[in-house]
């Protein structure tokens, strides 16, 4: 290569090296997902605004604690979490701020945001049934409270109720069917077990597939993220509560935090998160589905075919969140 030649090369270099730095500070995320879900995403964002994203990873609750602690000083710009329970935590804790986007209100349907603007769904998430096609007819499957019914006895699966997908489902039963409806519902459930809780929605699949049990509830994404590597894997999913509420749903979401030295620029990102590809790479890498109804399936996804969801604004799986944990402490649900 030619001395003038090699100066440009630098020079190129030089100029992608220092395009990240002439921009704006970094933004910086708390996220309870998980960084192989998260980091690609963040990439392509440095890549088409020069914005660096740094992000930090742990449970929803150490985040929210350590926002909570850092106060003022707090270099988090954005909290993003797991299950619509926890961001309704912060916002108990005073830790985000309402925002007014017409993006993120035209983007993301009513019932998967904060109605006051604090926080948004980002993907959506299907708690549904799945079951063993070798023993249960498809037709003798309904609902989550028909679980409850005596012909489930010893063949019914589910996860703890510690993890916060049960809180919310139970809330959100709560907020549709009351509680003492629920809570008869609950204890039909624990009267059925085919096995003690598990502890997570990968183990009580493997479950089912193993015949220790017929049936339980999962995320759907749980037996996408299996199906990629086994596409053989013999469990089915069925939608539930088809025509009576809708399978419950939640949300891979964020909000900005409260003490946010850069509020714009952290809703720029969220509304950069909201749309188009940005969208669609969020709930694919995951085999969840698009929060914004706009965007398009992934293959698997789109494979277990539409149905109708819970419209109940999420914040319902926020309020009624205590009370769902003393219900089932009190059914026995460990
Ligand atoms: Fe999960």
């Amino acid at each position: 290569m030619n001395p003038a030649g090699a100066l440009a090369r630098v020079a190129l270099l030089l100029t992608l090296v220092a395009a990240p730095a002439l921009s704006a500070d970094p933004l910086v995320v708390y996220s309870a997902r998980n960084e192989q879900l998260i980091k690609p995403l963040f990439d392509r964002y440095t890549r088409e605004t020069g914005i660096e994203v740094r992000f930090t990873t742990a449970d929803a609750a150490v985040l929210i604690e350590r926002i909570a602690a850092e106060g003022r000083n707090s270099p988090a710009d954005i909290l993003m979490t797991v299950d619509a329970g926890e961001l309704w935590r912060a916002t108990e804790r005073g830790l985000l701020r309402p925002l007014q986007s017409r993006v993120l209100a035209d983007n993301i349907p009513a019932h998967l945001r904060d109605p006051e603007g604090r926080w948004f769904g980002l993907s959506m998430r299907a708690r549904t049934l799945a079951y063993d096609p070798r023993k249960v007819d498809a037709a003798s499957l309904s609902t989550y409270e028909a679980l409850a019914e005596p012909r489930w006895k010893g063949k019914l699966c589910l996860r703890t109720s510690k993890k916060v997908y049960n809180q919310s489902l139970v809330a959100m039963l709560i907020a549709q069917q009351g509680e003492a409806r629920t809570e008869q519902v609950v204890r039909g459930w624990i009267a059925n077990l085919a096995a003690p809780v598990f502890a997570n929605d990968t183990q009580l699949l493997e479950a089912i597939a193993a015949g220790q049990c017929e049936v339980g509830i999962v995320n759907t994404y749980y037996l996408g993220r299996i199906l990629k590597d086994r596409p053989e894997f013999p469990v089915k999913l069925y939608w539930a509560n088809q025509g009576s509420g809708g399978v419950h749903v939640n949300i891979s979401g964020a909000g900005v935090v409260t003490t946010s030295r850069q509020p714009a620029a952290a809703q720029r990102f969220l509304e950069w998160l909201s749309a188009g590809e940005a969208q669609r790479f969020f709930a694919a890498v995951n085999a969840e589905y698009p929060a914004n109804p706009a965007v398009g399936l992934d293959p698997l996804v789109a494979g277990w075919g539409t149905f109708e969801s819970s419209q109940i604004n999420l914040g319902k799986a926020g309020t009624l969140q205590p009370q769902a944990v003393r219900l089932m402490d009190r059914a026995g649900y460990r």
